[in-house]
């Protein structure tokens, strides 16, 4: 289950129309984000390197079904009764040669953007938001060995 207390966390706006998780709004229905390198064990130095792994693409009810583990069910309902607080999920980045990348995989800045309209796959979404730090990764290893099929948390 997501825990909604991470923090910093960014709100983020999303193009992906594509996704099972996008609400019109370009608002992101997830219960959290996972934002990775687009190949695997190379850190990303450009917006292109970047992906939102979480994306899932749209193919009717039964992937609807299908991801409904990675909602945020709390947000829906607010958002639903008009409490106003924004659907806004939590978000892992692993990015750390970002910029805005904060100890513990967390992302230290206002908004984020996720752009790749029409993508039909992961690896076609950005973090546009994505600056590079000019620094080398300190978590390769780490990255490596979650996307090579270990759980990423
Ligand atoms: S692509 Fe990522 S940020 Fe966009 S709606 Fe899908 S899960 Fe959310
Ligand atoms: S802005 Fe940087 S730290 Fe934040 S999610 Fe995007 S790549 Fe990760």
């Amino acid at each position: 289950m997501t825990n909604y207390k991470k923090s910093p966390n960014p709100e983020v706006k999303c193009v992906v129309n594509t996704c099972t998780h996008w609400i019109p709004g370009n608002i992101c229905g997830a219960g959290n984000i996972d934002i990775l390198n687009e190949e695997v064990g190379k850190m990303s130095t450009s917006v292109e390197q970047t992906m939102c792994k979480t994306f899932e693409e749209r193919r009717g009810l039964a992937n609807f079904i299908g991801s409904a583990d990675n909602v945020n069910w709390v947000g829906f309902a607010e958002e639903l009764v008009g409490m106003g607080r924004q659907l806004n999920p939590t978000v892992t980045c692993i990015v750390d040669t970002c910029k805005y990348y904060h100890k513990g995989d967390l992302c230290n800045i206002d908004t984020i953007e996720i752009t790749g309209k029409n993508a039909k796959e992961c690896q076609a979404t950005d973090c546009a938001t994505f600056e590079f730090n000019g620094e080398q990764s300190k978590n390769e290893k780490i990255q490596q060995s979650r996307e090579k099929g270990e759980e990423f948390k």
